[in-house]
């Protein structure tokens, strides 16, 4: 297990977000590091890859101390997708495992959401942005329905305590906190194993 990689990579993310870059810079930076995070697949854990046949899995892997930021794995069954939904900070979205198909919206006039452009198919390694400030509305689905898919998502938040939306196509924005799936998280800092005595 190469935690360390993880480890690594929250350190890099709280360093990036101490120099106080803009957000472009912080988004051009972060996924630089998430891409080299996300290019090996043998640092997550079993309990944090576990599909649910419910609905889609969100484990949170690290969550900075100051909720400045968050890194979650998320687990797609087959064929299951998230509502069309924002996020209301920056977003990364690395894929780990499989593929996913996200497809942006922008509100319109009538206040529902309609597509803003061509749904996006994102391979293992690519990474995909969101933002207010980019767009901040998409729907995001398992791009296959017979394997599991994963990606790594990191916000500019305690995402899972955030109040966002999501925006049926036939009803008004309902207003959501979407939580984890998860109780406990990885151990990232016992280091025996890896310190000379
Ligand atoms: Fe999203």
């Amino acid at each position: 297990m190469a935690l360390h990689a993880l480890r690594a990579f929250v350190g890099d993310l709280a360093a990036l977000v101490d120099a106080h870059p803009g957000e472009a810079a912080l988004l051009e930076h972060g996924a630089r590091a998430l891409r080299a995070l996300i290019n090996v697949d043998d640092w997550l854990p079993d309990a944090y890859a576990q599909p649910s046949a419910e609905r889609y899995q969100q484990y949170l892997l690290y969550a900075d101390a100051r909720q400045r930021f968050s890194v979650v794995s998320f687990v797609w069954g087959p064929g299951q997708q998230t509502p069309v939904h924002d996020h209301t900070v920056w977003g990364m979205v690395g894929v780990l495992r499989g593929a996913e198909l996200a497809a942006p919206f922008r509100i319109g006039p009538d206040g529902r959401p309609e597509p803003a452009g061509d749904e996006v198919r994102l391979d293992a390694g690519h990474v995909d942005l969101v933002s207010p400030a980019i767009g901040d509305i998409h729907r995001v689905r398992n791009a296959f329905d017979d394997q599991v898919s994963i990606s790594i998502h990191v916000y500019g938040a305690n995402i899972g305590a955030v109040r966002r939306s999501t925006y049926p196509l036939d009803g008004p924005p309902k207003p959501f906190i979407s939580g984890y799936s998860n109780t406990t998280l990885p151990n990232l800092w016992d280091l025996s194993k890896e310190l000379p005595l």
